[in-house]
């Protein structure tokens, strides 16, 4: 921690807790002063609005800020880098006390936070790793791995290729290879899947297996979509798909249309296993419908307030809370970071994760 660049402003410490929902891991953060200045604007990078998720991390983080004192200056990069870039330069020039930034490169932001080292703003990166500068300060995301591993080990399960059932053919998607997650999603997964790739139990007809193969830019489920077009027609003239290992919603919902324009979703021949990520509502809806299969709820008020948390801390003399000081390694230094669980919702759960929880309101499922 850059401790010239932090303002202590008071010697009351107190700790605050926060449990994430539907995992024992606390972050417990040491506050000074809580009631002292937290004047000043937080500028707040998010990456796109055309995906829910981000648009309510943006929301939570902005009115947590607020909720403490703070003034806000959220942005969306609608996806283009560029875009990201100048609303941070930006947001430097204007003087803001710090930044929380999840990019939509993960490397593109070496020469911009040397800015905002310079002026001595200090950084939280956000669910993704910003790669290849010492000027990142702290690490608010899931355990990345382990959501790939939760997809895989569903699929897995529900084929029972664990007690010999098969073999059955699966198609691999992976996410935006310029976002770090991507890889730790996909090798999450692979650690489950690749000893019953290796003995044949699980077949990836189409032979498309390395990452690159697979990923996908900009997490775009137009082009998932038009990626399972071709595997169907080419790899699938005959024998069907059983399971498609998707990271995200907005790639399943797109993988699923593929598939129902090829004809599955119908008694005599069901949609294949198809997993997902962010608890999006459509896809929620789509899992309720017996459509997508799975997907992994991240619950963005958890994450949100533990990069609130971590940024309030810098910024009144407390010293943020980590529980991971080696996965996240950006190239330059390891990423201290602070790691919340995924959990893994299909239809025999959604009530109790998403509902009772109050993530979602019945009416908004309805
Ligand atoms: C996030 C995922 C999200 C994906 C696409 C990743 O960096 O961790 O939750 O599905 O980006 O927006």
């Amino acid at each position: 921690m850059r401790k010239s660049i932090v303002r202590i402003v008071g010697t009351l410490a107190v700790v605050a807790a926060v449990t994430a929902v539907g995992c024992g891991r606390q972050a417990q953060t040491e506050a000074v002063n809580p009631g002292g200045d937290r004047s000043g604007t937080v500028g707040i990078a998010m990456p796109t609005k055309s995906s829910e998720r981000w648009v309510a991390d943006g929301a939570n983080i902005a009115q947590q800020f607020a909720d403490l004192g703070y003034e806000t200056d959220l942005q969306y990069g609608d996806d283009v880098v560029q875009n990201q870039v100048s609303q941070i330069e930006n947001m430097i020039t204007k003087g803001v006390k710090a930044l929380v930034i999840a990019p939509i490169d993960s490397s593109s932001l070496t020469d911009t936070l040397q800015r905002a080292a310079d002026a001595g703003i200090p950084v939280v990166s956000y669910d993704r790793l910003i790669r290849g500068t010492e000027n990142v300060d702290y690490y608010a995301t899931f355990d990345n791995f382990g959501v790939g591993v939760l997809q895989a080990s569903y699929i897995v399960d529900s084929l029972g290729v664990k007690d010999g059932a098969g073999p059955f053919n699966i198609e691999l998607f992976a996410g935006s290879p310029d976002d770090n997650n991507a890889t730790f999603f996909f090798n999450g997964a692979m650690s489950v899947l690749q000893p019953y790739l290796d003995s044949g139990r699980l077949v990836v007809k189409s032979g498309q297996t390395s990452f690159g193969q697979v990923a996908t830019l900009r997490w775009d489920g137009g082009l998932a979509q038009s990626r399972m077009d071709n595997l169907l027609s080419r790899a699938y003239t005959s024998g069907r798909v059983d399971a498609v290992l998707s990271p995200y919603d907005g790639l399943s919902l797109g993988i699923i249309s593929a598939l129902k324009s090829s004809g599955y979703g119908t008694p005599n021949n069901p949609l294949p296993i198809v997993t997902g990520q962010d608890a999006e509502l459509a896809s929620v809806k789509s899992i309720v419908a017996g459509e997508q299969t799975q997907t992994v709820f991240k619950d963005t008020r958890e994450l949100a307030k533990a990069a609130v948390q971590m940024t309030d801390s810098l910024l009144t003399g407390g010293t943020p809370e980590v529980n991971d000081t080696k996965t996240y390694d950006n190239g330059v230094k390891v990423v201290p970071a602070f790691l919340l669980d995924p959990v893994s919702v299909d239809r025999t759960n959604y009530q109790q994760v998403l509902i009772d929880s109050g993530y979602y309101t019945p009416a908004q499922l309805a």
